[in-house]
């Protein structure tokens, strides 16, 4: 199956023509960075929503949609269905069939403009109403309707009852998700899609950094969590090709974006990329080698540099995270407790949590396919310090040093995804106390011990992650 991407973009487009913000500004910088309505033309037939920049954008890409034979709209929506289609079709005499599948709502708003005398089917326009689980036949692909959570109507009772995602599968048997616009996946689709393992998914994330829109749309929050529910069940495969739709300009620019998909396994291609999807066994998924995902991880920064933040979001997409609190309990400090019930609830409730300085052999025991988070090794080291009574003298070097030793070798081996947060110190003056001097030489040794065996190390500054050594 060849998918071809009409569009990529939000309703308003990336960059919304009114906007001045720094994703808006980089957009603008070139023009093949403009992102148009969602939409997607499947082998030139079958053609996946229809908004106001759709049919231009067909012409763009050197096609148009003389080809198409049929048409499947999620929504009512304008971005996704613009009944001028309709009309610029009949004004090509166009005769032969055309079949429109979706909700009836969205259906309803294309016989606005459908030429008075062409009523009677004159037009060759037939209009299918389908709804959440219905399963047709369409111009030789397999299609399911599964439930959205996006709504197109106002009236609360008819939240996700009129917007649909779509299951395809091609004639040629590769499968494919076609899940805009929705939010987090409704529990019926989330079971609908179980086992599926699609070889395409192209998933909602329209609203980028900002997580508190309370509309039916995925962002950078939700939009990992969606794709460790699809890996949970099998819908998502490492072979899966994951990309990202109805981008919108509240995104961090490209370059920004496209690295922290990639830990997810996803990307965001441009307005009118081809993509080729290939079905079967793939003994080197095209998809698992365009996403280098590094292993192993250390995420460096000071206090409150979003470090935390940044390493939660590196395995937010993985389906089997343990997320590894090396500070042990502090049952008298309530600012303490405080702090960690923020950053509990920050987690998705599917992370296991550990309470453990021994961190060997969490990391020895992790299976393939699953993540550490370790947060964070300035605790670890404080931690091994008290155990060991090390800040009073040499006395537990030795110790010490057998613990580091014990942990490199762990994180060198493990068959586990891991990232590591760890505080850098050591760029203020030096502290006036014995013990404190101590510490800052050991972390400093620490950092540069772990960072020496893991692939990527990361300085997080104002929230900015910098990648350190290439
Ligand atoms: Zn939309
Ligand atoms: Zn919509």
């Amino acid at each position: 199956m060849e998918v071809l991407l009409l569009g990529t973009g939000a309703a308003d487009g990336w960059p919304n023509p009114w906007c001045t913000c720094r994703s808006c500004a980089w957009a603008r910088r070139d023009p093949a960075r403009a992102r148009t309505h969602t939409s997607a033309l499947l082998d030139g037939t079958l053609l996946l929503d229809c908004g106001p920049d759709v049919p231009r954008q067909a012409d763009r890409a050197g096609v148009g949609l003389a080809g198409v034979q049929a048409v499947l709209l999620t929504h009512g929506h304008w971005d996704h269905a613009d009944p001028a289609a309709v009309l610029t079709r009949a004004w090509a005499g166009r005769r032969p069939p055309l079949a429109v599948h979706g909700p009836a709502s969205a259906l309803a708003r294309l016989t606005e403009w459908r030429a008075p005398h062409a009523t009677d089917g004159s037009d060759g326009l037939t209009l299918v109403p389908l709804g959440p689980d219905d399963e047709v036949e369409v111009v030789g692909y397999r299609v399911r309707a599964l439930g959205a959570a996006h709504t197109a109507g106002s009236a609360p009772e008819k939240v996700g009852a009129e917007a649909v995602l779509y299951d395809i599968t091609a004639p040629d048997g590769a499968r494919l998700l076609y899940a805009t616009d929705t939010g987090p996946l409704p529990a019926a689709t989330l079971d609908a899609v179980s086992g599926r393992a699609y070889d395409l998914v192209l998933l909602d994330e329209t609203f980028g950094t900002i997580t508190d829109h309370g509309t039916g749309h995925l962002d950078l929050a939700t939009f990992p969590h969606a794709l460790a529910e699809l890996r949970r069940r099998g819908a998502l495969t490492p072979a899966t090709e994951v990309i990202a739709v109805h981008l919108g300009h509240h995104n961090p620019p490209g370059p920004e974006l496209e690295r922290i998909l990639a830990a997810w396994g996803a990307r965001a291609v441009p307005d009118l990329a081809s993509v080729q999807v290939r079905t079967g066994p793939d003994p080197v998924p095209a998809a698992a080698a365009r996403h280098h995902r590094p292993q192993r991880e250390l995420v460096l920064g000071g206090a409150r540099s979003g470090k935390s933040h940044y390493a939660e979001q590196r395995l937010a997409a993985v389906p089997d995270v343990t997320y590894v609190a090396t500070s042990g309990a502090r049952p008298d400090d309530r600012e303490w407790a405080a702090r960690i019930a923020r950053h509990r609830a920050r987690r998705p409730a599917s992370w296991h949590t550990a309470e453990t300085s021994d961190l060997a052999p969490v990391l020895a025991q992790a299976p393939a396919g699953s993540a550490v988070l370790v947060d964070c090794l300035t605790l670890w080291l404080t931690a091994v310090l008290d155990e060991t009574q090390a800040w009073d003298g040499p006395d537990g070097n030795d110790v010490v040093e057998r613990r580091i030793a014990e942990l490199v070798a762990a994180l060198a081996t493990t068959a586990a995804q891991v990232v590591l947060v760890s505080n850098e110190v050591g760029s203020g003056v030096v502290p006036a106390y014995a013990s404190g001097r101590l510490f800052q030489d050991r972390l400093g040794e620490l950092n540069t011990r772990i960072a020496a065996v893991c692939d990527e190390v990361t300085l997080v500054v104002a929230g900015r992650p910098v990648r350190l050594g290439g």
